[in-house]
């Protein structure tokens, strides 16, 4: 399989990036992918385009995309989510639906689309469903990822993420060779702050209050 990278410069960067993707594809695949955070969507996002030829549209991405940023760079909607993001709660469905409504071309991409992280509340799928009627255009399906909560948990304490190619691997469970130090690329390794105890607990309860529903709808 050839790994397939996909211009997201218009998704993470919105007004001030421009897409230069050639959709490649007659028939697009729509997907969205549900799961609690630390289920393994993003992993699976991210090895769907090899084989779906769909662009991979994260919300969390977005977001950690927009961190990096210097302050002045960031729209108050985006300082507001970042805000959020930092104490694991989850951003408030206005401000997310400000931030996509910006990207929404890349809902109506002709190539489709993988949407990881988005809808997460019911007022969120209730949006885009509005924008898909508007624009005349059907999601192919909603794929529901499910593992036990405590796996769940152990495996996002443990997650480590290289800040230079975005790795992953688990301090226990899959542990680097030098420790704190990407196997491969050697960028330094480091826990992302949505994924502290702290954070766990209060993303976990987000995810049974407001996205669990979404299974049902
Ligand atoms: P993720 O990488 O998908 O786990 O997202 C990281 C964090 O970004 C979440 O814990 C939320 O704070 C925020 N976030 C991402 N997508 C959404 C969304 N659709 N609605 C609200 N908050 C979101």
């Amino acid at each position: 399989m050839t790994s397939v990278k996909y211009d997201r410069a218009a998704w993470l960067m919105g007004t001030s990036g421009e897409c230069t993707q050639e959709p490649a594809c007659a028939q697009p695949w729509r997907l969205v992918l549900l799961g609690a955070p630390g289920v393994g969507k993003g992993t699976q996002a991210e090895l769907l385009p090899q084989s779906l030829d769909a662009c991979h549209l994260s919300t969390g991405d977005l977001f950690r995309s927009a961190q990096r940023q210097a302050g002045c760079e960031r729209s108050p909607a985006m300082a507001a989510a970042l805000e959020e993001m930092q104490k694991g709660a989850l951003v408030p469905d206005s401000t997310v639906w400000e931030i996509i409504r910006v990207r929404s071309q890349c809902l109506r991409c002709p190539g489709g689309f993988i949407l990881d992280g988005f809808p997460r509340t019911v007022p969120q799928a209730v949006a885009l469903r509005g924008l898909m009627e508007n624009e005349k255009l059907a999601l192919n399906a909603v794929v529901n990822y499910e593992l036990p909560i405590p796996e769940i948990v152990e495996r996002l304490s443990g997650r480590r993420t290289c800040e230079r190619c975005k790795a992953i691997c688990h301090a226990t469970q899959r542990p680097p060779r030098i420790e704190g130090i990407c196997d491969q690329c050697g960028g330094r390794l480091f826990q992302r702050e949505d994924d502290r105890p702290e954070a766990i607990e209060v993303r976990m309860e987000a995810y049974e209050w407001s996205t669990a529903p979404l299974i049902e709808f």
